[in-house]
């Protein structure tokens, strides 16, 4: 309905220096009570809308689960990822987290990739949306926590000291049944202390089937796992929640950090979110963290960790290691600035 009186407002000839001008406008709708995150519902919404272009003039769509099907049918991208998972064309990078005290890296994020044997490195953008939306994330996130914790080990092996490692967890990981004894054998199996294991939620994916969530999550804890809140800022906390699960850690988005030189306004979001943190005993990382002006700026909030493209992109393994190695430079990234 809404979508008609959309298409019947925009279809309105508009008059610019006395002509006349017709435009044309595709929608597509998508409902929200299928998926569990914004990327799938976004995802649909593009699929309804590729299906109302095909109509003549202003036109709109609402996504059904056949054109999906029929989408994929093209480009079977689904059991391409299927593959992927079996030939082991997964691969993961590790981006590097800066204790701004201390100025040296604390700790890892494990962020997915595709070797995609055409189409090249693929970002999770371009297939994690599909898998949570498929279920094959399920498997997909076995694998992730499973390398992550091989790759832990590894570099313990090379002398390197313990860093915390945060993988990226979505809520319907917390849907398998499995996942607790799963994890506790990939833990127990991989040698690691758990204690050095940090899973990232975002706030959406607390706030769902928050029972279910929570138990898990103090499950998990009880192993020594830590969690921290991703994208905060984004979604919707409720602070209530907040104080009642295990988390160690609050993740301010890098939307938020990305303004804070040029608006006021980002500046004191990201000052305030960062003593709404300390005053929950929480620990701060700010993301996305791309010059030194911001960095300052975080460091003299009293932010905890930084990450972003200033200390180092996601870097595959072997790259890392190389990183690491050359501590000085980290050393310098959070103290020049004082
Ligand atoms: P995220 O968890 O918020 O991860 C941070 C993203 O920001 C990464 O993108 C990272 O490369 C990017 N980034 C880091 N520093 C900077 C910076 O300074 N500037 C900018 N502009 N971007 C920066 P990436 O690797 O493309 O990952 C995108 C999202 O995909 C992640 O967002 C996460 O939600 C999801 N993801 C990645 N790996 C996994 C996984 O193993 N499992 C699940 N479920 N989701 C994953
Ligand atoms: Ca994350
Ligand atoms: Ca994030």
């Amino acid at each position: 309905l809404v979508g008609e009186q959309i298409c019947e407002a925009l279809a309105e000839p508009y008059w610019v220096d006395g002509e006349s001008l017709l435009l044309g406008c595709s929608l597509g709708l998508a409902h929200a009570n299928s998926v569990s995150a914004a990327d799938p519902l976004m995802w649909h919404a593009n699929i309804a809308m590729q299906q109302a272009k095909g109509q003549q003039g202003c036109a709109y769509h609402v996504y059904d689960e056949r054109i999906t099907r029929d989408a994929r049918g093209q480009t079977d991208l689904e059991g391409e990822l299927r593959r992927a998972l079996r030939r082991d064309e997964l691969v993961l990078h590790y981006q590097p987290r800066l204790c701004l005290k201390a100025g040296r890296v604390v700790g890892l994020e494990a962020l997915v990739r595709w070797q995609h044997p055409e189409r090249g490195l693929l970002p999770p953008s371009e297939f994690v949306p599909l898998a949570e939306e498929s279920g094959l994330i399920v498997p997909l996130g076995y694998w992730v926590i499973s390398r992550a914790l091989r790759d832990m080990q590894w570099l313990l092996g090379r002398g390197l000291p313990p860093l915390h490692m945060a993988v990226n967890l979505s809520f319907r990981q917390f849907q398998d049944s499995q996942l607790l004894p799963t994890l506790s054998r990939l833990i127990a199996e991989r040698g690691v202390d758990a204690r050095w294991l940090e899973f990232e939620l975002t706030e959406t994916a607390i706030m769902r089937r928050s029972d279910q969530v929570q138990q898990t999550m103090l499950a998990l804890g009880e192993l020594g796992v830590r969690f921290s809140l991703d994208d905060f800022g984004t979604g919707f906390s409720s602070f209530v929640h907040l104080n009642n699960l295990p988390i160690t850690l609050l993740k301010i988005d890098k939307s938020f950090v990305g303004g804070m030189t040029e608006r006021t306004e980002n500046r004191q979001l990201v000052r305030a979110m960062i003593n709404l943190a300390h005053n929950l005993n929480l620990e701060v990382v700010a993301e996305g963290v791309e010059d030194t002006e911001q960095m300052m700026l975080l460091r003299q909030f009293g932010c905890d960790q930084a990450q972003g493209y200033l200390i180092s992109k996601g870097l595959p393994l072997n790259e890392l290691v190389r990183f690491l190695m050359q501590a000085p430079r980290h050393a310098q990234l959070g103290m020049a600035q004082n």
